[in-house]
């Protein structure tokens, strides 16, 4: 694997592999890397591309200067995970490389009503901060294909329409939730939780299962305020949200249908760390 921390080396490196026809399949990351994140990097790998994975925490995607302070940095481990399953390129930048002209975001991305819903709600201006750096790392890394997780079902939405906007020729991989034997979703800030916390959190999938089966016989509205409570009852000290929506719109759905398309999505708190996560129905 080679290693990148300058745009300029990356992006001449990344012209001559087009040069030879080699296609680019991208996995943007902030690192702390779990079998989530090497799926993403498998998978980009199985459909033949030179595999980049970058590790960047974005300072403008976090409202909470603490999640950002405490957000988990292990560049040894991760490189070794990135060489394990053989990605062949890490761009890891410091943030003057990514951002030589400050922070400060010049435009604002179109992103419509789901930029005021669930994340975007409860964590303002995540979502214009997470187009800034996904639009810087798209121009400097030039992929063919983008994988990211379902894991981050609305940040997959946003992406989409930045792409939909300002890159229409680059294709989205929405790839599967990985999960501990436990089902709980993985993510890099479990390594904040204790023991105890790993197996409370597991009451967000199991509470998701449980809404799952109860769509036909009870109100929306009912199943997520009896979720919220489950999760309350098992130890989570606030619940940002719980929504039954609907899977292309995100806006809350009314009343249940055969012919639904419905997600649910959970944010909340466990020992101090937020743990999101959604299960299509
Ligand atoms: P992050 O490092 O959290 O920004 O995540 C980088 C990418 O990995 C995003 O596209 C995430 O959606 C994806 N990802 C994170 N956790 C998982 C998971 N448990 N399964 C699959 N993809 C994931």
């Amino acid at each position: 694997m080679i290693i990148f921390k300058k745009v300029n080396d990356i992006a001449s490196f990344l012209n001559q592999q087009k040069q030879k026809n080699n296609t680019i399949g991208f996995v943007p990351t902030m690192g702390a890397l779990h079998e989530g994140h090497l799926s993403l990097i498998k998978k980009s790998k199985q459909n033949k591309h030179l595999t980049v994975c970058s590790i960047f925490v974005n300072p403008t995607q976090f409202n909470d200067a603490t999640d950002f302070e405490k957000y988990p940095s292990k560049h040894e481990e991760d490189i070794l995970l990135l060489s394990r399953v053989d990605c062949d390129v890490l761009f890891l930048p410091v943030a003057a490389e990514i951002y030589p002209s400050g922070t400060t975001l010049e435009i604002s991305y179109p992103l419509g009503e789901m930029e005021n819903l669930l994340e975007g709600k409860f964590r303002p201006g995540h979502f214009q901060g997470v187009c800034q750096v996904v639009d810087r790392l798209l121009s400097i890394v030039t992929p063919h294909t983008l994988y990211m997780g379902q894991k981050d079902f609305q940040q997959c939405m946003v992406v989409e329409k930045l792409l939909q906007y300002k890159y229409n020729h680059v294709e989205l991989a929405v790839c599967p939730t990985e999960r501990t034997t436990s089902k709980l979703a993985m993510s890099s800030r479990n390594i904040r939780l204790s023991s105890k916390g790993m197996v409370t959190a597991t009451a967000i999938i199991q509470g998701m299962e449980h809404a799952k089966q109860t769509l036909l016989t009870l109100p929306l509205r009912t199943i997520e305020a009896e979720l919220t409570a489950s999760l309350l009852a098992s130890g989570f000290s606030k619940v940002d949200y719980v929504s039954i929506a609907d899977a292309n719109t995100l806006l809350p759905l009314e009343k249940w249908e055969n012919d639904s398309k419905g997600v649910v999505l959970v944010a909340a708190f466990l020992e101090g760390v937020r743990l999101i996560d959604n299960l299509l129905l």
